[in-house]
């Protein structure tokens, strides 16, 4: 099958015979449609994490459609179209149990088990996977994934209707949180992003107030919430400087939820904020069954429209340069899909 094969730091080659991914009797193979170039995907890239082995096959932001199904599979057919989690768990852990299946205790161990979905093909746990009704396109579909990692943070929130949200950091995730905020009843959602690409395209999408951290936000973020701050932070920039932004942004008795991830940045927590104002300090990390489902209805039914979210269409041998691109110049794009079969 054909695979975008990452072969060292900042070097990607499309192998034409890379070997087709083992397939368990509960597994499903599938024919990827699309898979969304992911910020980790990016890091990896450039950066290669020591627990990243090369070469490797990257990606997990697919829309793909079933093509076997194993004999212990359940609830699939071929044709059908399913998205999930990509990286297999090992479904008997209490974290499985419980369809938290990325906490899954073994989730470290088996991280580069089989090819990603920059591929023809992969295999997954069926019970990883979820049903996307038909007619909703291959494209939006890939945006599950990553709209899935933003209703769980939303839900980590305990945001309520009326309240007031500030978003740091204006990339996808950023925007979908945005979003769902609103959907979930914000009265303001304010968006922090230093790209002015990025935080038009934010405004187009519904923020209702886009600042650059590069500038004072402190007074304005208070301008929009009347003075006393944001019911709800959103850490999304994964940097020191937008984490204390954040905390400085929440009122008294606010919650703060970090979603970014932080490869061995140092961020300045000042405790005393925290306890003396009686600030939740919340922890999201990617989306669980719940999640998938509820992000598989909201892409489909376009309640959530990720349309605007799509900026780029690539062709797996065009991912190098894609890539490239991106690398060099983040803030005019926001998702670029790699269309895979
Ligand atoms: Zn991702
Ligand atoms: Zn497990």
């Amino acid at each position: 099958m054909r695979a975008a094969v990452l072969k060292s730091p900042g070097a990607i080659e499309v192998d034409r015979a890379y070997p087709e991914p083992p397939m368990d009797p509960g597994d499903l193979k599938l024919q990827v449609e699309y898979t969304g170039i992911c910020g980790s995907d990016l890091h990896i890239f450039t950066v290669q994490p020591p627990m990243m082995k090369l070469p490797a096959v990257l990606g997990h932001e697919f829309s793909a459609r079933v093509v076997e199904v194993g004999p212990d599979a359940r609830g699939f057919e071929t044709g059908d179209r399913a998205v999930g989690l990509i990286y297999p768990s090992c479904g008997r852990c209490e974290y499985c149990v419980q369809g938290d299946f990325t906490l899954c205790d073994l989730r470290v161990v088996s991280i580069d088990a089989r090819n990603g979905s920059f591929a023809e093909y992969i295999t997954v746990p069926a019970r990883q996977l979820f049903l996307v009704p038909p007619g909703t396109p291959a494209d939006e579909a890939a945006l599950i994934e990553p709209a899935s990692v933003a209703v769980h943070a939303i839900r980590r929130s305990r945001l309520s209707v009326g309240e007031r949200v500030v978003v740091f950091g204006g990339g996808p995730l950023g925007l979908l949180i945005m979003k769902l905020a609103q959907l979930g009843g914000a009265d303001r959602v304010v968006l922090v992003e230093p790209a002015a690409g990025r935080r038009k395209l934010a405004e187009q999408y519904g923020a209702d107030l886009a600042l650059d951290p590069n500038e004072e936000i402190h007074g304005q973020i208070m301008d929009a919430t009347d003075g006393r701050g944001a019911d709800v932070a959103f850490e999304v920039a994964g940097n020191g400087r937008a984490f204390a932004a954040a905390g400085k942004a929440v009122r008294k008795t606010g919650r703060m939820v970090v979603v970014a991830v932080y490869e061995g940045r140092d961020v300045p927590y000042n405790p005393n904020r925290f306890v003396g104002d009686e600030i939740d300090l919340i922890h999201s990390f990617w989306a669980n069954a719940t999640d998938f489902r509820r992000a598989v209805n909201l892409v489909s039914s376009r309640k959530l429209d990720v349309r605007p979210l799509i900026t780029g269409r690539v062709t797996l041998e065009q991912m190098q340069s894609a890539m490239e691109t991106l690398v060099a110049d983040r803030g005019s794009h926001s998702k670029v899909l790699v269309s895979c079969s």
